[in-house]
């Protein structure tokens, strides 16, 4: 099964049939070799460098009810929060003293982040730190609302494809949400210029292989910068709470096909991935991760960002955070590297 990955190295794709092979097979080499071709292969355009970026979950405020998010319209139990413009502008001023040339702006969909509000907060982090790039991952907009935000300065956009057989999205997403909305937000975005994530979870609810296949090939046709995926992880008040969540085992061969796939990508060692493994984050760098996004999020409002049980990362504060994943990053053999990142051969 060891040629396959070599196939998958030299010809950047497989069959349905070998990537079904690939997936599924419990031979250790495989996951062995996969690890060794996707380092060698993140090393040819990036080196050792991973990038930081500076999380600022500015709310969890939310009017989607996604089944397997703990911050969902219908989690009754959820302490809501929101930070106001002063308050990210200082999450971003501590950010920058630790060295971040990224920040990162999530949240909940929270109709208070208006146009208006968006673009006065990112055309004042444009003009304090020219330097930076201004990342947004606030869900499902229109593209006048993309537009505008790019205009105020905003560079890159994440927002996860969750998805990519109408199946499975639906099982997950209640009716009001579409993925046909959704890949339109993502082709929209990647017209308007930024550069874009897209991804999804490993080991959702009823993913089969076919479903993860699906999902790389929305990739291929896509071709986003950045890749977001990770293990999902169960949250006790929602509907999923007693599912099983996705493993170490299959995050890391699909982290390792993904490289081998999208050579330059932009591949983030997810808060998720250390989430089920102590070790997490580390694998996932040695098998060709090339990012990780600390919490720059006050340390007062952190465990309320509830995606799922057991976050980790919710009591350090920013610079705690900061030093623990510079020393992951080095005990892994890997460089922090403390420049924007940019996806490498990106034009807008
Ligand atoms: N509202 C934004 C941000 C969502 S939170 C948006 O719609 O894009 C960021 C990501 O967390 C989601 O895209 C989802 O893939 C992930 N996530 C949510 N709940 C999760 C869970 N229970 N386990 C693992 N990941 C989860």
């Amino acid at each position: 099964m060891t040629e396959l990955v070599e196939k998958l190295c030299s010809a950047g794709n497989l069959s349905d049939e070998e990537m079904k092979l690939l997936i599924t097979a419990e031979d250790t080499a495989v996951a062995e070799l996969l690890r060794i071709r996707a380092d060698e292969v993140r090393q040819r355009t990036y080196g050792k460098k991973v990038f930081l970026r500076g999380l600022i979950e500015i709310s969890s405020y939310c009017r989607n009810d996604c089944l397997y998010c703990g911050i969902r319209r219908s989690n009754k139990d959820a302490d809501r929060y929101r930070l106001d413009r002063d308050m990210i502008l200082s999450c971003c001023e501590s950010g920058y003293a630790l060295g971040f040339r990224t920040f990162v702006m999530q949240g909940g969909e929270d109709a208070y982040f208006s146009d208006d509000v968006m673009c006065d907060i990112i055309s004042e982090i444009r003009r304090k730190y020219p330097d930076c790039a201004i990342t947004l991952s606030l869900g499902e907009r229109s593209r006048d609302s993309y537009r505008r935000m790019k205009d105020a300065g905003a560079d890159r956009y994440l927002l996860r494809h969750e998805a990519a057989a109408p199946d499975l999205y639906h099982s997950l997403h209640p009716d009001s949400m579409s993925l046909e909305n959704r890949k339109n937000c993502l082709y929209t975005l990647k017209e308007l210029g930024y550069q874009v994530g897209a991804g999804f979870m490993v080991g959702a609810p009823g993913q089969t292989t076919e479903h993860i296949i699906a999902d790389l090939r929305f990739l291929q046709e896509l071709q986003p910068q950045m890749i977001g995926i990770g293990p999902f992880v169960p949250h006790h008040s929602t509907p999923f709470a007693e599912e099983k969540g996705g493993t170490l085992e299959l995050t890391l061969r699909l982290l390792g096909i993904l490289r081998l796939m999208f050579p330059k990508v932009l591949l983030p060692a997810t808060t998720a991935l250390g989430t089920i493994s102590p070790t997490g984050r580390e694998q996932g760098l040695k098998t060709g991760c090339n990012v990780v996004m600390p919490n720059l999020s006050p340390v007062d409002v952190r465990k309320k960002y509830d995606l799922y049980d057991n976050k980790i990362c919710t009591g350090e504060e920013a610079a705690e955070c900061r030093m623990c994943l510079q020393r992951r990053i080095v005990s892994a053999g890997y460089e922090v590297a403390a420049e924007r990142g940019d996806c490498a051969g990106f034009t807008s």
